[in-house]
């Protein structure tokens, strides 16, 4: 299951945003929603190419991509070093594959609600969110390094963990500089062999974010707010190329709790505005980097969430680790070209039906089945 952790300072918003995602009263059917426990939800990621192939293969069962949306609490400042719930929130960061940064622009002043570190400054906030985040990568990376010095030691032949060793010297140094590991990989145009070192201490700052900033019911429906172009820039020079969505926790709570849904949708007509929340579901799935390949049959037509890029064993994977493990090939049809054939079997006919090996990175709607050995 791809999951996205909500994170940010306490009173910031995060549990409003939570229970607003997790709302009966959302749209249910556009929206449908499901609470697995109090501080874990998942929402239906909506996909039209999911829709298609339902309607051409009538699957007795019909498994669409799912977010889960977890709300992580207990990130304070200092928390990396015990302050407040100390480390508790660590293990839930660590179990998510995206982070939502919910950034409050509304200040105490216009709601009364108080700001743990005084007056509203978002980017000092994110400073926080994000130090507190580096540092627990520092710990891990750390700990990692005494293990591939003393293999090091071992074998002084050992070139792969040379290579780690290298890759981990390198990534602290990148974050003592205060910056996030996802950032690196482009900078030192790592592959495989790096990330590969990188996943496996499923670093906190290698996750994708995203930035959920939180204004005022009153600032959301004249859409302007003072923080929201400082905070736009400070995103554009720290995070590039990461989404911002602005919102209202509190109107998107408002609207979730009106039972009337005519009188919602005049509101919203009145103001000319939209809930944000389906944004937030989409936006944060894709923007995540995650992509969709589907299989498809007459039982059952399922997407399946990889991180792009993977290649076909890694997606074979998901669906079972045996498919991994014995994997011989995959049989692939591009979703657009199943579209335009029209079905599997002129796909056959016209050579779009291709066998991949195990080095074909999946790409974004394909249709697969794999074969391997048991
Ligand atoms: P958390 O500690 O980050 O989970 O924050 P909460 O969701 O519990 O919110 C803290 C307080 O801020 C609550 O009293 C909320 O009602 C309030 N709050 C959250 N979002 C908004 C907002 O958009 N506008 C206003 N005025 N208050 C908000």
């Amino acid at each position: 299951h791809v999951s996205a952790g909500l994170v940010g300072l306490p009173n910031v918003g995060k549990s409003t945003t939570f229970n607003v995602l997790c709302s009966q009263n959302v749209a249910a059917e556009n929206f449908p929603f499901c609470t697995i426990d109090p501080s874990t939800a998942r929402v239906k990621v909506p996909d039209e190419r999911f829709d298609m192939l339902c309607n051409k293969y009538q699957p007795a069962s019909k498994v669409p991509a799912w977010l889960t949306v977890v709300d992580i609490a207990g990130l304070v400042k200092g928390a990396h070093a015990g302050e407040g719930l100390g480390n508790a929130f660590l293990s839930h960061i660590r179990a998510t594959d995206a982070i939502f940064h919910v950034v409050r622009v509304f200040e105490e002043k216009d709601t009364g609600v108080t700001h743990t570190e005084g007056a509203c400054d978002p980017m000092r906030d994110l400073d926080i969110i994000r130090a507190e985040l580096r540092f627990k990568d520092m710990d891990a990376i750390n700990n990692k390094i005494p293990d591939m010095q003393k293999e090091i030691k071992r074998d002084p032949k050992n070139k792969k963990a040379a290579e780690s060793l290298a890759t981990l010297e390198t990534t602290l140094e990148w974050l003592k500089a205060g910056k996030d590991v996802r950032f690196a990989v482009n900078h030192y145009k790592w592959g495989y062999k790096e990330i590969d070192v990188l996943n496996e201490l499923m670093l906190l700052t290698a996750k994708p974010a995203m930035y959920l900033v939180n204004m005022s019911e009153p600032d959301f429906l004249r859409q302007k707010n003072k923080f929201l172009g400082k905070v736009k820039a400070y995103v554009d020079e720290h995070c590039p190329g990461e989404a911002l969505i602005p919102y209202s926790a509190e109107f998107e709570a408002k609207l979730a709790a009106m039972e009337d849904e005519g009188a919602r949708e005049a509101l919203l007509v009145e103001h000319k505005v939209r809930s944000q929340l389906p944004k937030v579901v989409k936006t944060g799935y894709h923007l995540l980097r995650l992509i969709h390949f589907f299989t498809a049959g007459a039982d059952e037509v399922k997407c399946w969430t990889i991180r792009d890029p993977c290649k076909a064993p890694g997606a074979a994977g998901t669906i079972h680790t045996d498919f991994e493990r014995g994997f011989i090939m995959a049989e692939v049809m591009h979703f657009d070209d199943w579209k335009e054939a029209g079905s599997e079997a002129q796909c056959k006919a016209t050579g779009k039906y291709m066998q991949k090996g195990k080095e074909y990175i999946v790409e974004d709607g394909d249709i697969c089945y794999f074969k391997f050995n048991v």
